[in-house]
């Protein structure tokens, strides 16, 4: 069972629903459950579920290297390029290869006539493993500076494939990076803010799902008296509302100090609880019992 934690944009609390929802598993007998960050330009589930740090592994990926010594500056390498990758000057002999722009398809390797493309591995950034209670945190983090968080979040979802629960942390917005996380997954929840910017980035969230004809439902966080805007939206769309996070100070100081809601009170327990057996019943058609 696959379930991403998603939003349409940076800073609704995905991260706080993904820990806390994962957090209520811990405690159940089996122990095939992980949580995926794959927020890998920001990772930061891991300052909450607090984890022994098993290991880390890099993440890499083929970039083209031009053996001068080979080349002839027949282009050929660069008129393949669909990503304008390659920098060829013909009258002054230069041929350059722009590794930003790479996406390491091999078709210059492919078309090189004359044996003068290597590919050298570039490092685009790690995969972190964390040993918790039963469970396991795995965490993908991309290297400063590195545009390429898709090939990081491929790699962190293989190592999930074994698992017979996984909660993507998914990165915000709708942007490749999250179509990477979600395409597979069997529900989405979607954190969003009842304010009209978060209704904003909440429809564009939706309309995209919709495409892919993916099941999903709403959490509201930092919830007010007034939540009519988004209340009108979600009927119109006749999307259900998972749960209700309020706007207390108490919580935001909880999140500010790195603790999981679900281990400061019982009723949060019980609310993450509730949300996990009714996202299991949609996906299942079954509740969840939790030991
Ligand atoms: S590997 Fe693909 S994208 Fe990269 S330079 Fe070669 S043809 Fe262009
Ligand atoms: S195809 Fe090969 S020989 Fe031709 S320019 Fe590219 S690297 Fe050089």
């Amino acid at each position: 069972m696959k379930i991403a934690v998603a939003s349409g944009k940076g800073g609704t609390g995905k991260t706080t629903v993904a820990v806390n929802l994962f957090s209520v598993l811990q405690n159940q007998e089996k122990a095939s459950y992980v949580l995926a960050d794959c927020d890998v330009e920001e990772p930061n589930a891991h300052v909450f579920l607090k984890g022994e740090h098993q290991g880390s592994e890099n993440v890499t990926t083929p970039i083209p290297s031009i053996d001068k010594d080979k080349c002839v500056y027949c282009g050929k390498c660069a008129e393949i390029c669909a990503f304008n990758a390659i920098m060829f000057v013909k009258p002054i002999s230069h041929i350059q290869v722009l590794p930003d722009l790479c996406k390491s398809c091999g078709a210059c390797t492919w078309a090189c006539p004359y044996d003068a493309i290597n590919e050298i591995p570039k490092k685009l950034g790690v995969l972190n493993q964390y040993k918790l209670d039963k469970n396991n945190l795995l965490e993908g983090m991309l290297d400063i500076g590195s545009p390429f968080s898709v090939p990081v979040i491929k790699e962190l979802k293989k190592k999930t494939e074994d698992y017979e629960l996984v909660i993507y942390d998914s990165p915000p917005g709708t942007s490749c990076p999250v179509m990477e996380t979600i395409h597979d997954v069997d529900f989405v929840v979607i954190v969003a803010e009842p304010t009209p910017f978060g209704v904003a980035d909440l429809k564009l969230m939706i309309e995209t799902l919709k495409q892919m004809n993916k099941q999903a439902g709403v959490i509201i966080n930092r919830s007010t008296s007034d939540n009519n805007l988004i209340y009108d939206y979600l009927e119109q769309e006749n999307l259900p509302v998972l749960m209700e996070i309020p706007f207390e100070r108490q919580l935001a100081e909880q999140y500010s100090n790195g603790l999981l809601f679900v281990e400061q009170s019982d009723i949060y327990r019980e609310k993450f609880e509730n949300l996990f057996d009714s996202i299991h019943q949609k996906i299942t058609g079954k509740p969840f019992y939790f030991r």
